[in-house]
C-alpha cells in the first residue's frame, strides 16, 4: 500500500460532464501512455495485489480516501469523481446502499438484484465518435435504452465477437490491465488472447420514435433528479418511481399489456419505455 498522497500527474484529462469513472481513468491511462492498473494506481486507488474491479467496486462507489488522493494526483475535486460512479444514482434508479470498496460480496449482491450493468456498458456509436471516447456513466443503467440525442438504440454486444460492450470474455468483468492500452473508440473485449478491434463508431443500430427518444429524455431527467418524479399526477420520490418502472416492466414481461395505454394515459412517460425495459434486451438477465 502506498504511504501517504499520491504525487501530482504532469498530465490530466479533465472529465467531460457526466462521464463515467472507467472512461476517464481509460482516457487518462491513454494520454500518460499507461495501462489502466498503473493509472489507477497512480491515482491512489487500492490495487496492489489485486487488479479485480468487483473488489475495487471500480466506477461503483467510491471512498473519502480515494477521493482526496485523486484530488491530490489531478485536481480533480471530490464531488467530480463522485459524479462519476455510479453512486450518482444510487436512491433513484439503483439502490447501491450495502456496496462497500473491498466487499466483492456486497458488490456482487448489487449485480444479482439491481438493473444496472456495474462492469459493462452500452453505447451510442455517435456520440463515441463525437467525443472521441467518452462513455457517460448512465449507458450503464438498465434504463438506458436509445441516445436521446441520435434517436437510435444504444448498442449492447459487439458485433464481432458477441461479447456485451466494456464486459470480459465469459461474462465476467474484465480485469483492469497491466500491460494493454485502452482504446476508447474499440470493443477490446479479450477473446483467447486475441483483441477484438471493433471500432464501435463503425457499429449499425436501429433509429426509434421520437416518442421513444422523448421517454428516455424524461427518465434521464428523474434518474438525475432534474425533473420531479410523477405518478398519476402525485409527486414521489425517485426510487419509487423507479420501482414503479421496474414492476411495469415486469408485468409487461409476463404478459400484461393492458397496463401500457394505463401509463401512457397518466402521461407519466413510462410505458414505451418499460415496454423496451421487458424486452429482452434490456431485462434483468442480460445485465449478467
Ligand atoms: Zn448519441
Ligand atoms: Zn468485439
Amino acid at each position: 500500500m502506498t504511504v501517504g498522497l499520491p504525487r501530482r500527474l504532469a498530465l490530466v484529462a479533465e472529465p467531460r460532464p457526466g462521464e463515467s469513472f472507467a472512461s476517464w481513468v481509460d482516457r487518462m491511462a491513454v494520454r500518460n501512455g499507461c495501462p489502466p492498473w498503473t493509472m489507477a494506481e497512480a491515482l491512489g486507488l487500492d490495487v496492489g495485489g489485486s487488479s479485480d474491479v468487483r473488489s475495487l467496486a471500480y466506477g461503483v462507489v467510491t471512498t473519502a480516501e480515494t477521493c482526496r488522493a485523486i484530488e491530490a494526483a489531478t485536481g480533480v475535486s471530490a464531488e467530480i469523481v463522485r459524479g462519476m460512479h455510479l453512486e450518482v444514482f444510487d436512491g433513484s434508479a439503483v439502490d447501491l446502499a450495502g456496496v462497500r470498496v473491498g466487499d466483492k460480496e456486497s458488490v456482487r449482491r448489487a449485480e444479482g438484484c439491481e438493473w444496472v450493468r456495474l462492469f459493462g456498458s452500452r453505447a451510442c456509436p455517435k456520440c463515441l465518435a463525437a467525443s472521441n471516447g467518452v462513455w457517460p456513466v448512465w449507458w450503464k443503467l438498465g434504463w438506458a435504452a436509445v441516445c436521446p440525442a441520435h434517436r437510435m438504440l444504444l448498442v449492447d454486444q459487439c458485433p464481432r465477437c458477441r461479447v456485451h460492450l466494456r464486459r470480459g470474455a465469459a461474462g465476467q468483468p474484465g480485469r483492469l490491465s497491466r500491460s494493454r492500452m485502452p482504446a476508447p473508440l474499440r470493443c477490446g473485449a479479450l477473446l483467447s488472447g486475441a483483441v477484438c478491434d471493433q471500432p464501435i463508431p463503425q457499429i449499425n443500430t436501429g433509429a426509434v420514435s421520437n416518442k421513444l427518444a422523448d421517454q428516455q429524455r424524461l427518465v434521464l431527467e428523474v434518474e438525475t433528479r432534474r425533473r420531479p418524479a410523477l405518478i398519476a399526477g402525485q409527486v414521489v420520490s425517485a426510487g419509487q418511481w423507479f420501482a414503479v418502472l421496474k414492476a411495469t416492466a415486469m408485468l409487461i414481461r409476463l404478459g400484461v399489456p393492458e397496463v401500457l395505454p394505463l401509463l401512457d394515459a397518466a402521461r407519466d412517460g413510462q410505458g414505451a419505455l418499460a415496454a423496451e425495459a421487458a424486452g429482452q434486451r434490456w431485462n434483468r438477465a442480460s445485465a449478467h
